[in-house]
């Protein structure tokens, strides 16, 4: 259930009440692709890092180790030590971007393995059966994600095929969350607007999910190629026809300045790669802008990565040590690069929050873009 708090023009601040517990947004959820952040970051890091929401990915764990075997071992909460809310993507979107020789049905997808190579079959009904197995918080409907270049008679198409997706995948959710073997009976379903960047099928699409009453709704389809203009007016004109007293999700955005642009226009939940895949590669986010710790200029400063962070990075270590270990390849000098990266998404999303509560959401977007010298 959703409690809008406040409203500062489009930007929302609310509370997501959840068999898990409250999620405060806007949230930042941390991408664990196969139950864990790469980066050798574990579940008891999270809570330090101020983690609200963990994201899975359905696919990856359908195909390894399994969901039935995550199932028999009491779900993914259970399974990975982590007591609050996880959302699991649909696997919709790494069937089209991973898997091999796919082929696109109206009951689902065909498609091959990137592990081993055999044949699977994804529809809407395996997709919320996997998602049930692994008893998230959350679940994603099953859509496809078409490109943003795709022609419009395509796009037309393939949301409407989403769309009749999502009823099969709502109906199944239900049945699912009503059987006596199911870990998580209180699992909520976010339905997904799609459209690529055709303005107008991109309204008729929120308008035609909203009516379906799902608990939240997400924005597919952005951040694969388009331009941050192009994003941001998609956000602009297709945010208010989703529920405003539903979440709204931004899916796979982005950077914090795509972030505080998001929250700017209505959205409450997001989830990136960036930190840690820029982590693992010594590219750190501050307040000042990304620095590269691979740098020269680093070798002898006995400065933490950005001072006053209290992140485990900057509370006991030095540019020096760690750029030291990511040159020695120490697993090390990854994890800690991690941690800094994900403190600083989730502190951000933390001052966004105190800010929308304070009534001061835009001036204080404008003194963040200016320090990370993106204004
Ligand atoms: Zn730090």
């Amino acid at each position: 259930m959703y409690k809008l708090l406040k409203q500062e023009g489009r930007a929302k601040r609310g509370e997501f009440h959840t068999v898990h517990g409250v999620v405060q947004t806007p949230v930042f959820m941390n991408v664990g692709t196969v139950a864990a952040i790469k980066g050798a970051v574990s579940t008891q890091d999270l809570q330090e890092i101020k983690t609200q929401v963990q994201l899975s990915n359905t696919y990856h764990l359908h195909v390894r180790p399994g969901d039935d075997v995550i199932k028999e071992l009491g779900g993914l909460h259970k399974f990975m030590v982590w007591d609050k809310p996880i959302l699991t993507d649909s696997g919709g979107f790494q069937v089209f971007s991973l898997a091999g020789l796919r082929k696109i049905k109206e009951e689902g997808v065909y498609f091959h393995s990137h592990i081993d190579g055999r044949k699977i079959f994804m529809g809407p009904e395996e997709s919320m059966q996997i998602q049930s197995n692994l008893a998230s918080t959350i679940a994603m409907a099953f859509d496809e994600c078409p490109s943003s270049v795709a022609e419009r008679s395509y796009v037309e198409h393939s949301v409407a095929r989403t769309t009749r997706w999502l009823k099969r995948c709502k109906k199944e959710m239900t049945r699912l969350n009503g059987l006596e073997s199911t870990i998580n009976p209180g699992q909520m379903l976010f339905g997904i607007n799609q459209g690529a960047i055709f303005d107008d099928i991109r309204v008729d699409h929120a308008k035609e999910i909203a009516e379906l009453d799902l608990d939240g709704y997400a924005i597919g389809g952005l951040a694969v190629g388009e331009s941050h203009e192009e994003m941001y007016h998609i956000l602009d004109v297709t945010v208010p026809h989703l529920p405003l007293e539903k979440p709204t999700y931004l899916m796979g955005v982005g950077t914090p300045a795509n972030i505080l642009e998001g929250v700017a226009r209505g959205v409450d939940f997001f989830d990136c790669v960036y930190p840690s895949r820029n982590g693992r590669h010594g590219h750190l986010y501050t307040n000042h802008g990304k620095m590269n710790l691979f740098n020269q200029k680093y070798e002898k400063d006995s400065r933490p990565i950005e001072e006053g962070c209290q992140c485990p990075a900057c509370r006991h270590y030095s540019r020096a040590y760690i750029r030291h270990l990511l040159k020695a390849k120490e697993m090390l000098g990854m994890r800690l690069c991690v941690l800094h990266n994900l403190y600083f998404y989730n502190t951000m999303m933390e001052e966004i929050r105190e800010a929308l509560d304070l009534g001061r959401f835009h001036a204080y977007k404008e003194e963040k873009l200016y320090g990370m010298g993106q204004s």
